[in-house]
């Protein structure tokens, strides 16, 4: 069986797509719990590009254990220094560089002749091999550059000691039929005793990442780039979950398999889309709602039969638990603790005592609660942002057909500012009464609310971004009551904002 790498870049093609800017605690989460999946290797972001990406590649680097941290660089000296002293840290450093080599490219961005971008490879990896011994080289571009030239740069990479060869469809334009033609020829070109790992990095304009990604596969690919449920530049990247349980249920026909714990998908996926404030789409393969759902009479007829009628995977094997009620109003703390347990969270004192109370709050509201709604009131971060600047103390709302007043209460460094505000309805009125207590003009730009659970007690879930100048701050919120979700997610996001602001003085 061959064993295929896998390297996430959620944290960095990811997050360089529009509204998915991350927080750097979001960020070690996501790279704690990648680690848990047990992904091959993380690339933790562009050290050079700013110092919230320096920071955020540095902490990686030394949160994590088994799993190599890679950074991404130019072919020039400023960004592998940066890289350099990023992955200071790191148990497994992997430097990623890279450099466009279609035609295309080198006329209209990089205006260098093929030679200058040869020299450019090697002197970039005679450079950067002082200071590390694994160097992956990625050619941007590479499907839409001509064989014999694509051929010519992966030889000048190699010669010059880098390990990893990475040829990306990075406008997602290739088809299966082609990307199989290039990695057979490229891993031809590296003769049969080669030990160069070929690295495949697609994206999803046409609808064909993770088709491609496998074909790269089939010629000779040993690595596989992408991210959690795909997120990415315009239409995204390879969905890694798709990969990992594409290879574990066609193991015998692909002869492949990943080291991933598929068991951590789901919980994965939940809080990369929960953290860019974005909804799993019903119908998205693998980790959809829908994708184990059987609506169909004689579906669901097969289903209780046998469940192999209609189902290839089970929910279990990608960490779905059942959503059956264990606990009440009179559970004690601790056999809500062993409960928790038996979900898979390691949870600690604080953090549990913090859930429990929220549980006991939400038990007094709500008839049942279920393992949803314990994962909803469940703090998204072991890392909470700091200089929580504002919290929620109360609102009153007073609403009428086309119009709502609502006066909202926030504590800030133990003083309680309110504010009241008129707006269309109690929650504009409501985010307006907040902006005029933080003095900011956050404009919202996206807002959605959703229950957790069904029935009329269900909990909701609100989240929101919020626009200031350039930036996108994502918050969430949680209640049994909508307005009172709003609220708590809107001064979530302004808390982002406030610690930023913060963080600069
Ligand atoms: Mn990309």
């Amino acid at each position: 069986m061959r064993q295929i790498k896998l390297l996430d870049t959620t944290l960095r093609d990811g997050e360089q797509s529009p509204g998915c800017s991350m927080h750097i605690n979001e960020k070690l989460e996501i790279a704690e719990t990648l680690e848990k999946l047990n992904i091959d290797i993380i690339e933790a972001g562009f050290p050079v590009i700013s110092d919230g990406d320096f920071k955020a590649v540095y902490e990686i680097a030394k949160l994590l254990k088994t799993t190599t941290a890679a950074a991404l660089a130019r072919c020039r000296k400023i960004d592998v220094d940066a890289a350099r002293d990023a992955l200071a840290p790191a148990a497994f450093p992997r430097l990623h560089l890279f450099i466009a080599t279609s035609p295309i490219h080198l006329e209209y961005k990089l205006k260098m002749t093929e030679e200058q971008v040869l020299e450019a490879i090697s002197e970039s990896i005679n450079y950067a091999k002082k200071f590390f011994k694994e160097i992956q080289f990625s050619f941007e571009d590479a499907c839409r550059t001509p064989l014999p030239f694509l051929i010519k740069a992966t030889k000048t990479a190699v010669d010059a000691g880098a390990k990893i060869i990475n040829l990306p469809d990075t406008v997602g334009y290739i088809t299966p039929d082609e990307i199989y033609n290039i990695f057979s020829s490229v891993k031809a070109s590296l003769g049969e005793n080669s030990d160069v790992v070929l690295s495949t990095h697609n994206h999803d304009d046409l609808g064909l990442a993770v088709a491609n990604s496998i074909a790269a596969v089939r010629a000779g690919a040993d690595q596989i780039e992408g991210t959690v449920t795909g997120i990415g530049e315009r239409a995204g990247n390879t969905a890694l979950e798709e990969i990992i349980m594409g290879f574990k249920t066609r193991k015998a026909f692909y002869g492949c398999d990943t080291a991933a714990n598929t068991k951590m998908i789901y919980r994965t996926c939940k809080l990369v889309t929960g953290i860019i404030g974005r909804k799993i789409p019903p119908n998205k393969a693998v980790v959809g709602e829908n994708a184990f759902a059987h609506e169909a009479g004689i579906h669901q007829h097969g289903v209780l039969e046998s469940p192999s009628t209609y189902e290839i995977m089970t929910p279990e094997s990608i960490g779905i638990t059942n959503n059956k009620l264990l606990l009440g109003k009179h559970s004690g703390r601790h056999a809500f603790a062993a409960e928790i347990k038996k979900m898979g969270y390691e949870l600690d004192a604080a953090t549990l005592d913090y859930t429990f109370k929220k549980f006991k709050d939400l038990a007094d509201k709500k008839k049942t609660v279920s393992k949803l709604d314990i994962e909803a009131i469940m703090p998204k971060l072991s890392r909470p942002i700091s200089n929580r600047m504002y919290a929620l103390d109360n609102y009153e709302a007073s609403s009428f057909k086309g119009g709502a007043s609502v006066q909202v209460s926030l504590i800030s460094n133990d003083e309680v500012i309110s504010e009241t505000a008129s707006g269309d309805g109690p929650v504009d009125a409501a985010f307006k009464a907040i902006n005029n207590i933080t003095g900011y003009d956050f404009a919202l730009e996206d807002f959605a609310i959703h229950s957790v659970t069904e029935g009329k007690d269900a909990l909701g879930e609100s989240v929101i971004k919020l626009r200031l100048g350039d930036k996108l701050f994502t918050g969430r919120g949680v209640s049994t009551d909508v307005l009172e979700s709003a609220i708590l997610a809107y001064v979530n996001a302004v808390n982002k904002h406030m610690e930023e602001v913060t963080d600069e003085q």
